[in-house]
């Protein structure tokens, strides 16, 4: 029949897309997978996220999920996508390649891009409900990629608590034996505060009347923070006392967080089938977590995931070998 005679359907909603220049072309395309028949050309990824969403608003993510899988669409996009241009992707980029990942069911891409939001620190705020759905990951995944950024934060925090609390004990840290010295400890501590509040890791505050804004959390990529706390110098208090302080302790620490930051990705087999015992957000939190008795176990799948959430989700941390 002449299009004029064919029926027509008036649609509301087609779910929360971005603005795009065509719809028509975006409708089409969805058509063409509907029917069986090919794109003419390979999708972008935003427009493979909208197609995605206006295919769940009518229930058809699985033909479009099928799809994709049987002409490895994704896997050519990552063939097209130099490591550079990878790492360059901007957080819209990451956070469609995300959703994608999502709802058409990606492990990789859920993997890697997962990571990067949560070291980048680009999770967290509220997204409003007229923004493309990809500013609010679905599937809870937006709630998990924000407590885990917080977890990780916490995590380094904790190594600066950790190493401000045995400096300021009576335990002697000075390691020269016979000789060792509690000024050396007294000046090991002074120089440690001066390095921490010089980074931005620390504040001083008065104990009195609270007079300060809270302290927003640090907001730009967690390997930038790790490789700051890196620079801390060898601080000496004569010639004798070398290694005394915390850059030798500190140093095989950010190293082990900076590994198990590799990890922190959402792993889609045990979010899809095992959330219970996989996610971080309501799982019970270790009271203690011990560094000395801790080994980052690579058999066993589900091993390293118990071993990482315990580090980062832990209330307390004992850092010390
Ligand atoms: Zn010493
Ligand atoms: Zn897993």
């Amino acid at each position: 029949a002449p299009a004029s005679e064919l029926p027509v359907i008036r649609v509301q909603d087609v779910g929360r897309i971005s603005v795009v220049k065509s719809f028509t072309t975006l409708c089409a395309d969805f058509l063409y997978i509907l029917h069986g028949r090919d794109l003419q050309t390979l999708p972008p990824v935003t427009n493979l996220a909208n197609l995605t969403i206006v295919a769940d608003r009518f229930d058809a993510l699985e033909v479009v999920r099928s799809y994709v899988g049987r002409k490895k669409i994704l896997r050519t996009i990552d063939g097209k996508t130099t490591a550079k241009a990878d790492g360059a992707l901007s957080e819209e980029k990451v956070r469609q390649r995300l959703l994608v990942a999502i709802m058409l069911d990606h492990p990789p891409w859920m993997e890697r891009y997962s990571a990067r939001l949560i070291v980048k620190g680009w999770v967290g705020r509220e997204a409003d409900l007229s923004s493309p759905l990809w500013w609010d990951l679905p599937s809870r995944i937006e709630e998990e990629l924000a407590y885990r950024r917080e977890c990780v934060l916490e995590t380094v925090q904790s190594l600066q608590s950790y190493f401000l609390g045995v400096y300021a004990s009576r335990e002697r840290q000075c390691k020269l034996g016979y000789d060792s010295s509690a000024q050396c400890d007294s000046y090991q501590l002074g120089e440690m505060v001066r390095f921490f509040v010089r980074c931005g890791t620390l504040k001083l505050q008065g104990g009195v009347i609270d007079i300060n804004e809270p302290t927003e959390p640090f907001a730009g990529d967690a390997t930038f923070l790790l490789d700051t706390l890196r620079q801390v110098p060898e601080y000496q208090i004569d010639r004798h006392h070398s290694h005394c302080g915390i850059r030798t302790r500190l140093l095989p620490l950010l190293d082990l967080v900076a590994e198990c930051l590799l990890h922190i990705g959402i792993c889609t087999a045990c979010w899809t089938d095992a959330r219970e015992q996989y996610e971080w957000m309501d799982a019970r939190k270790p009271l203690l977590w011990k560094r000395q008795d801790f080994a980052l176990r690579t058999q066993g799948h589900g091993n390293k995931h118990a071993d990482l959430r315990a580090m980062f989700t832990a209330t307390e941390r004992d850092w010390g070998s």
